[in-house]
């Protein structure tokens, strides 16, 4: 097999590391897949692992180490961006860390000539992510103690800081807030400035980017580094497998772990190993020829998963095969997307991302966020790879000039493939080395959706509720697709036995690598939340979902539907739900129907339909409509709910609720907007947005 000029020089370097493991190809394939050890380390085997900062930074020989605190994989990926360009830019050794993996008490111990980044995302509601709760703990406690007796304690540490938030929510940024303070009140020299970005305005990306220059300046004077011209250095080593196919037992062809590889997937099952469910059924829940929405019941009763009504559901998406031939192709890699090979980190503190020996194919489907949006950096990291000069011009402007690329691909809503196919002009990017995209590429996330079933009643049957993505945009033949909800639409189709199930012309490998998912099975798993009906069942509710936001309070209302079955009493519930047409997208209305027979007056829904009449109404104005009783209810200790889009609805429906109290209890509304605070600080008020 023919290889990329740059990935025979990447394959000279490592060629020595390599000779014992082309022998030991199998042993090697179990004590470095990632995630078989990550999943070891969670399961408290640590693998002789060191969680000591400073004897990591020490045996690695790393001047720097950026620790990401990160729920859904962005954290983590300017976390490796800025790992990158560190050593790019400045020659600066740099290490990526999750948060997760190590001790914090001899933070006071790093040498004040290193420096330890920080790239926090703030998650729900002002909570830490979840590999981030034990340093928030640490950090922001009392009194942290340390190794050394300094005085102030951090007087040593350099640190830098930036922030993924979202200005939707009351607490935004708080994380990046409240560690920037803890640093700097245990004395901490920070360099730059605590970089915020925001996700509710759109402009995460262009933030980092803003904030980030200003920081290298800082960082440089500081530890006195001399910029040079960027080179590109490969983190990974692409070493071609002849002697094994896609059918060798031990390639990985899309199989999430080792045990998965195995055939003995067992528990317990998380977000480093999935369950492979069984569908129970699913179906259409619109009205609608050119919207889906789907209901899907997935059968939990063969693992040892269980769910709380309010919890979450994680769905681990493939790609659709239209945009991994696009992938594959545009890269010409199409002929060799079936060619086993292992991929190797070429330095000892960056991990491989998916577990190998594996395929291109199954890289590029399996793990690899291939359709998400493209970042300006990536491109003009690409730009030196591309095939002309012209078109290099043209991918150095989109990667420099913020105005450009937003026309030509912001508006577009291009994905990387899509991107290189149209600056490319037909031209192949074989130039490329396969590292810069496992690097600038995140790795495909599994997508949470608000559980739709209730535990009490289907204990081992976990329902989803879920709205396709498609969205049509102007100067684009075909619609943006999501990923994951296109993926289960495919399921859906097939499951109802249309034999060409391809949605909208989009293909999946539905039956999962080897055949796995064969009889229509989706990877997932389970992620608990606080949203959750009061302990008490006479307590009065109030729940306000419009849109797919109603799916937890399917699974309240059949809750309670379930207990006064079971002869328990039942306090009043008011949903407050919206959609377009009472015809169209009206979802669950006969089971709103047959709750209302099981709880007569103790359940009410009130519709809010926004394309019927010549005004549109929404549940806003329902809520300001049934003010009185709002207020009424409060005042008896009623829990309020609030599920579905956190940019608009959420925040409106918060603000609406202090006029209600203001207006109904005769006092200023300054007032009333503290005891909303008050409602969310002891739970009385519960979100559950996104
Ligand atoms: P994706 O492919 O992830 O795309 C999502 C959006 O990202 C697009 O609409 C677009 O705005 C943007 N985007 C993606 N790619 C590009 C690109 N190349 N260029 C520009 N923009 C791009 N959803 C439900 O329907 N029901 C639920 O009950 C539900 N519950 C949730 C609960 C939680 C806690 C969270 C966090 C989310 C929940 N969601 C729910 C949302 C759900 O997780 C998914 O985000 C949603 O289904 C879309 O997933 P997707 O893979 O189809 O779309």
């Amino acid at each position: 097999a023919d290889l990329d000029t740059l990935d025979i020089i990447v394959l000279a370097a490592i060629l020595v590391g390599t000779v014992a493991y082309f022998t030991k190809g199998k042993i090697w394939g179990v004590t470095k897949d990632p995630y078989a050890s990550s999943f070891a380390a969670a399961n408290g085997a640590k693998a002789g692992k060191t969680r000591n900062i400073v004897e990591k930074l020490e045996e690695s020989n790393k001047d720097c180490i950026i620790f990401y605190g990160s729920q859904t994989g962005t954290a983590e990926d300017y976390a490796s961006r800025l790992a990158k360009e560190g050593k790019s830019r400045f020659g600066l050794e740099t290490m990526v860390a999750d948060l997760e993996d190590y001790d914090y008490d001899n933070l006071d111990a790093i040498p004040s000539n290193k420096v330890v980044m920080f790239v926090l995302a703030t998650y729900g509601e002002g909570e830490p992510t979840d590999n981030a709760v034990d340093f928030y703990e640490f950090i922001t406690g009392d009194a942290p103690q340390f190794s050394l007796d300094n005085e102030p304690a951090l007087g040593n540490l350099n640190y830098v800081a930036f922030g993924l938030g979202n200005n939707t929510y009351e607490h935004y940024n708080s994380m990046v807030r409240n560690v920037n303070k803890a640093l700097e009140n245990l004395g901490a020299h920070r360099i730059g400035d605590a970089g915020e970005g925001d996700d509710g305005a759109g402009t995460m990306e262009e933030d980092f980017l803003a904030w980030k220059d200003p920081m290298w300046k800082a960082l440089a004077e500081k530890l006195s580094l001399e910029e040079r011209e960027a080179v590109y250095e490969p983190v990974f080593g692409i070493v071609e497998r002849d002697g094994l196919t896609a059918e060798s037992a031990e390639v990985y062809v899309g199989e999430p772990n080792r045990m998965h590889l195995d055939g003995t997937p067992k528990g317990p099952f998380n977000a480093h190993n999935p369950y492979i469910a069984p569908i129970a059924q699913s179906y259409e829940l619109f009205n609608v020829k050119d919207r889906n929405c789907i209901h899907m019941d997935i059968d939990i009763s063969g693992s040892n998963l269980t769910y709380q009504t309010g919890d979450h559901i994680a769905v681990w998406p493939t790609n659709a095969g239209e945009e991994v031939d696009r992938f594959l192709a545009v890269l010409g890699l199409e002929s060799k997307r079936q060619n086993v090979i292992s991929v190797k980190a070429l330095e000892p503190t960056a991990k491989v991302p998916f577990p190998t020996p594996t395929t291109f194919d199954a890289i590029v489907r399996y793990h690899m966020e291939i359709c998400a949006p493209v970042s300006r950096q990536f491109l003009a990291t690409l730009a030196p790879f591309s095939p002309t000069d012209e078109i290099k011009a043209e991918m150095a402007k989109l990667g420099g000039d913020k105005e450009y690329f937003h026309e030509k691909i912001n508006v577009h809503h291009l994905n990387i493939a899509r991107v290189l196919e149209t600056v490319g002009k037909g031209h192949k990017w074989t130039n490329v080395p396969f590292s810069a995209f496992i690097e600038g590429i995140t790795k495909l996330q599994p997508r949470y959706y608000s559980i739709s079933s209730s535990s009490l009643e289907h204990p081992k049957k976990v329902s989803i509720t879920a709205v396709v993505e498609e969205t049509r945009l102007p100067g684009r033949d075909d619609p943006f697709r999501g990923v994951a909800t296109n993926y289960l639409l495919a399921l859906k189709q097939k499951q109802n036995g249309d034999p060409n199930s391809s949605p909208f012309g989009l293909t999946y490998e539905i039956t999962g690598p080897r055949n796995k998912y064969d009889g229509i099975h989706v990877p997932v798993h389970i992620r608990h939340s606080n949203f959750k009906l009061p302990s008490d069942p006479l307590k009065p509710i109030i729940m306000v979902g419009p849109g797919t936001g109603v799916a937890p309070f399917r699974g309240f209302v059949r809750e309670r539907v379930q207990m006064a079955r079971n002869g328990q009493a039942i306090g009043k519930m008011i949903l407050f739900f919206g959609c377009r047409k009472p015809t169209e997208d009206f979802i669950y209305e006969k089971e709103w129907e047959e709750a209302k027979q099981v709880l007569g007056d103790n359940f009410e829904i009130i519709t809010a339909f926004s394309r019927e009449g010549s005004k549109k109404v929404y549940v806003q104005h329902k809520l300001q409509q049934r003010s009185k009783d709002i207020n009424d209810l409060l005042e008896q200790k009623a829990y309020f709910y609030v599920c579905g889009d956190a940019a608009n609805m959420a925040r409106e429906v918060n603000t609406l609720l202090g006029k209600i109290i203001a207006e109904n209890r005769g006092i200023p509304e300054a007032k009333a907007e503290e005891i909303v605070k008050s409602l969310r600080a002891s739970n009385q008020y519960q979100e559950d947005v996104w």
